[in-house]
């Protein structure tokens, strides 16, 4: 049969165009969500049905300012990468990894590829806000479709207020409504099964850059497993303030910091098991919305009087609480044991952080870089507000009057000084250190600070 040349022409164009859309990928970009299993954003991806190409960015501004060449997290985020990776390999598809500042990355990736949609899970921390409108508003004016979702926090942002429509500063009540709302619903994992052919399957393996590469040494110090007693659980809220046990707390912050776990497993869970906690992991979504509306707690005290107390910040008495030589064995121990560890018990942080702005009356915010260098489970919403709180600057802090005694906190969470014994072991003999300060005479001196500076001001 005769066919026209402009018929001809019709055909060649409608391939092109098969083969324009058929090429074309929806890439999931992974930042804290390092796991295939009940992730939100990669779900709502994958259902897309489309070619979703997977992709982690090394982002140079974060990874630049790092102070430590063997920082415990960048080791922990690349086996965590491994990970993935290779988990990724068993569904057909391969992780991209990409070096820079994000925008850049965006910038080359959208040149060389067809991105027809990006999809990504929230993350609230204020740079990443920026970060996040920048990127998105750069693919979007490419005509790019940008979906993001909710997946680090049970509820979040401005999901649960107040009667009055306003967000909650008081925990009990933010938790109470929490408890009262969460569903069923709110807690079914995303499960993509049915969805897996989607993933894009690229011709060419790609390879992780070493940790060398990225600037960077492996850690000597260990990650904790990603293991859920249920046990543990069950018992939490016997076990969870007694240092000594090392296996009273789940140890599971890293993997929460960077979403190796699911938030809504581990509720579930909570739902099932303990109550208090489940409580625990509700504080971890109170301080992220308190973070989404206050994001000035980063540079200020969340009640404003605050910044007005006469730190001392002395450097020496700093140093002696940095390296745990403050003569107080409980502040001491939980000192030693982050540094050591890159963990510190509950209870040790907050005895060693009311001891640096009350005993020593150094700023909470030298407190707060020093925990934020050392925690492998370090969170900005959780490390700044647990800091404002022990500092009484923040919400629903205790009245800063009320001012821990290192001693009998240690007497009453650490009976037979076991835990003091494991990081302090000259404690009690002839070397043991001297008190760095009297604690009678400093907490006067921390009354009379924040007196001064809080005259008037409705504590
Ligand atoms: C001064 C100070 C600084 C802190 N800095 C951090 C931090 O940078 N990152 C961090 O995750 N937690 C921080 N915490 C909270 C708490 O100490 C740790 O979450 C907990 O000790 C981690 O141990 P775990 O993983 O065994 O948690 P578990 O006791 O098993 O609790 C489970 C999870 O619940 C969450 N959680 C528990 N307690 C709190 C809390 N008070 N506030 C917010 N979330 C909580 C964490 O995600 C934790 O991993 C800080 C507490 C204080 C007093």
């Amino acid at each position: 049969m005769f066919r026209s040349p402009l018929n001809l022409d019709l055909v060649l164009i409608a391939l092109n165009n098969y083969h324009r859309v058929m090429s074309e990928i929806t890439v999931f970009w992974f930042r804290r969500d390092l796991r295939l299993e009940d992730n939100a954003g990669l779900f709502h991806a994958l259902s897309e049905q489309r070619a979703v190409q997977p992709l982690f960015i090394f982002d140079t501004d974060i990874l630049g300012r790092l102070e430590d060449r063997d920082d415990a997290r960048v080791s922990f985020l690349h086996d965590s990468l491994g990970f993935l990776r290779e988990a990724l390999r068993e569904e057909g598809a391969e992780l991209w990894t990409r070096r820079g500042p994000p925008l850049d990355v965006w910038k080359k990736l959208v040149r060389e590829h067809r991105v027809r949609a990006v999809y990504f899970n929230h993350d609230d921390e204020p740079a990443a806000r920026r970060r996040d409108e920048e990127v998105s508003g750069f693919l979007r004016g490419q005509g790019i479709e940008v979906k993001s979702s909710k997946d680090q926090s049970l509820f979040e942002r401005d999901e649960v207020l107040t009667e009055a429509g306003r967000p909650y500063t008081v925990f009990t009540p933010y938790k109470n409504k929490v408890l009262k709302r969460l569903s069923e619903q709110d807690l079914k994992p995303f499960s993509w099964g049915r969805h897996r052919g989607h993933f894009h399957r690229p011709k060419s393996r790609e390879e992780l850059p070493s940790l060398g590469e990225l600037g960077f040494t492996r850690s000597l110090l260990k990650a904790p497993p990603r293991r859920l007693s249920k046990a543990l659980i069950r018992d939490y809220d016997k076990t969870r303030d007694f240092p000594a046990l090392e296996n009273g707390t789940t140890h599971l912050g890293p993997h929460l910091r960077f979403g190796t776990v699911s938030v809504r497993a581990l509720a579930r869970l909570g739902r099932e098991l303990n109550a208090t906690w489940l409580s625990e992991l509700i504080w971890r979504d109170f301080f992220k919305q308190i973070l989404w509306h206050h994001p000035r707690v980063v540079e200020r005290s969340f009640r404003p009087e605050y910044d007005d107390i006469a730190w001392r910040n002395s450097r020496r008495d700093f140093e002696r609480w940095a390296e745990g030589k403050t003569g107080y064995p409980l502040v001491d121990a939980g000192m030693r044991e982050l540094n050591a560890t890159g963990f510190m018990h509950n209870r040790a942080r907050m005895v060693t952080a009311s001891f640096l702005c009350k005993h020593l009356l150094i700023h909470w915010r030298e407190g707060e870089a020093y925990f934020a260098r050392r925690l492998l489970d370090y969170d900005l919403s959780a490390n700044n507000g647990n800091w404002q709180w022990a500092a009484g600057s923040g919400c629903d802090a205790a009245p800063y009057f009320r001012i821990f005694n290192p001693l009998t906190q240690a007497k009453k969470f650490d009976p037979d000084g076991e835990y003091i014994r494991r990081w302090v072991p000259e404690w009690g003999s002839a070397g043991a250190l001297k008190p760095l300060v009297n604690h009678d005479e400093a907490r006067g001196r921390a009354l009379r600070a924040y007196a001064a500076a809080l005259k008037g001001a409705a504590v």
